[in-house]
C-alpha cells in the first residue's frame, strides 16, 4: 500500500512545527535542563509497598492526597488546584481552555509559543528590554489591540534568571483582559516573595508551580492555583486520569520530610558560589539569578557548548535566544568545580 503523504494530511499549524529536542547526551556532567543534582531517595521495598495497592485499578482521578501534601508543603491555603503531568501540561490546558492570542516576554520559556502553535492559537513573543525586564509599552499596545486570552510571565524567568520587576507584572495584571498565568517554577529559588498571596485579589490570576526543579523532575507534577472558578474551566478539558499512581504515591511521601527544603538551601548556596566564581572568569560575564540556572555569556557561545560538550560537560546553548548566550544548571559542589575547571579551559582557547 501506498504510504499517504503525512504533510498533506496534517494540520497547516502542526506542519510547521518541529518536534520538541530534548538532549539526550551522555555526559559525566549534565548541566542543561535545570534539574536538582540531588535525587530523592525512596526507602527500601518502598516501591514494593506502593505497588502492593493494585496497579490494575486507575489512579485517584483528583489525586487528592497528593493535593494535601502539596498544599501543606508549600503553606498554600486551600488545597483546591489542577495537577498536571508536569506543569508543561498545565500549559496545554490553559491554552485548550481560554485559547489565544498567547502574549509572552521573549526571551522565555519555549513550550507557551509551541504549545499555542501546536493548539492553533496565534502567539506573539515580545522582546523583554535590555535588562531582561518586561517592555511594558510594547506589551501594553498588544494588549490593547489584540486583547489576548492569554499571556504567561515565567519570574524568575527561564532563561535569563531574573524576576521581572513587581510593578511591571502588576500592570500587566491589571490592564489584561484575558488570563494571566505566573509561571513560578523557579520561585522556590527566589529572594522574592512569590504572587499566590494576589490570587484572593485577581481573579482572572493563575500561579504555575511544579515539582520538577527541586529534586522530582521525573515524576512530572506540576500544579495550579486559581480561583475555583477559573479552575472549574481548565478541569473540563483535563484527561481523566492524568497523573499516575506512582507519582502521586512517591510524590507524597518526598512532600514529608525536609528533603525538597534541603534541595533547595543547598542549590541556592551552590548559586551564590557559582556566580561569585564565573565573575571571577576573564571572558565570562554571568547574569545575576533568582533560579536555579546561571546565564553566561562569552565571547563564542558555539564554540565554548562544543568544548565543553569534549570535556564531558553539558550546558544548554542558548545562542539563538540570547546572543552569545550559554545556560548552566546548578549542580552539586564537584559539578560546579567541574564545570569551572572546563570553562577555564574552554574560553583560554585550550
Ligand atoms: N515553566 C518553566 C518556566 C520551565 O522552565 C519549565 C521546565 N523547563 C516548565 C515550566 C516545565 O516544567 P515541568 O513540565 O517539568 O513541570
Amino acid at each position: 500500500m501506498k504510504k499517504p503523504d503525512f504533510s498533506k494530511l496534517v494540520r497547516k499549524n502542526v506542519r510547521e512545527l518541529e518536534p520538541y529536542h530534548a538532549e539526550d547526551i551522555r555526559c559525566a556532567v549534565k548541566l542543561d535542563a535545570n534539574e536538582s543534582p540531588y535525587s530523592f531517595n525512596l526507602e527500601k521495598n518502598a516501591l514494593e509497598r506502593i505497588s502492593s495497592t493494585a496497579l490494575s485499578r486507575y489512579p485517584d482521578p483528583e489525586a487528592k492526597g497528593l493535593k494535601k501534601a502539596i498544599a501543606r508543603k508549600f503553606g498554600l491555603d486551600t488545597d483546591a488546584m489542577v495537577l498536571g503531568n508536569g506543569s508543561d501540561e498545565l500549559i496545554y490546558y490553559l491554552i485548550m481552555t481560554f485559547g489565544g492570542p498567547v502574549l509572552y516576554p521573549v526571551p522565555t520559556f519555549s513550550m507557551y509559543g509551541i504549545i499555542a502553535q501546536a493548539l492553533g492559537e496565534s502567539h506573539k513573543g515580545i522582546p523583554l528590554d535590555k535588562d531582561f525586564d518586561l517592555d511594558l509599552d510594547r506589551m501594553a499596545a498588544y494588549i490593547k489591540k489584540f486583547r489576548p486570552g492569554l499571556i504567561f510571565l515565567s519570574s524568575p524567568n527561564n532563561p535569563t534568571g531574573n524576576c521581572f520587576s513587581t510593578d511591571r507584572i502588576l500592570k500587566i495584571i491589571e490592564m489584561a483582559s484575558g488570563i494571566v498565568v505566573l509561571d513560578e517554577a523557579y520561585q522556590p529559588f527566589s529572594s522574592k516573595r512569590g504572587f499566590l498571596s494576589l490570587l484572593k485579589d485577581y481573579k482572572h490570576l493563575a500561579i504555575l508551580r511544579t515539582l520538577s526543579k527541586i529534586g522530582l523532575a521525573a515524576l512530572r507534577v506540576g500544579y495550579l492555583v486559581a480561583d475555583d472558578a477559573l479552575l472549574n474551566e481548565v478541569n473540563k478539558v483535563r484527561l481523566p486520569y492524568n497523573l499516575n499512581a506512582l507519582s502521586q504515591a512517591v510524590a507524597e511521601r518526598a512532600l514529608k520530610g525536609s528533603f525538597l527544603h534541603d534541595v533547595t538551601s543547598a542549590i541556592v548556596s551552590g548559586r551564590e558560589q557559582l556566580y561569585e566564581a564565573l565573575s571571577l572568569l576573564p571572558g565570562v560575564r554571568p547574569y545575576p539569578s533568582e533560579a536555579n540556572f546561571i546565564l553566561i555569556k562569552v565571547r563564542d557561545a558555539e564554540a565554548v557548548h562544543k568544548k565543553l560538550l569534549g570535556q564531558g560537560v553539558l550546558v544548554r546553548n542558548m545562542n539563538s535566544a540570547v546572543r552569545g548566550a550559554l545556560r548552566v544548571t546548578v549542580g552539586t559542589p564537584d559539578e560546579n568545580d567541574k564545570f569551572m575547571r572546563a570553562l577555564k579551559k574552554a574560553v583560554g582557547g585550550k
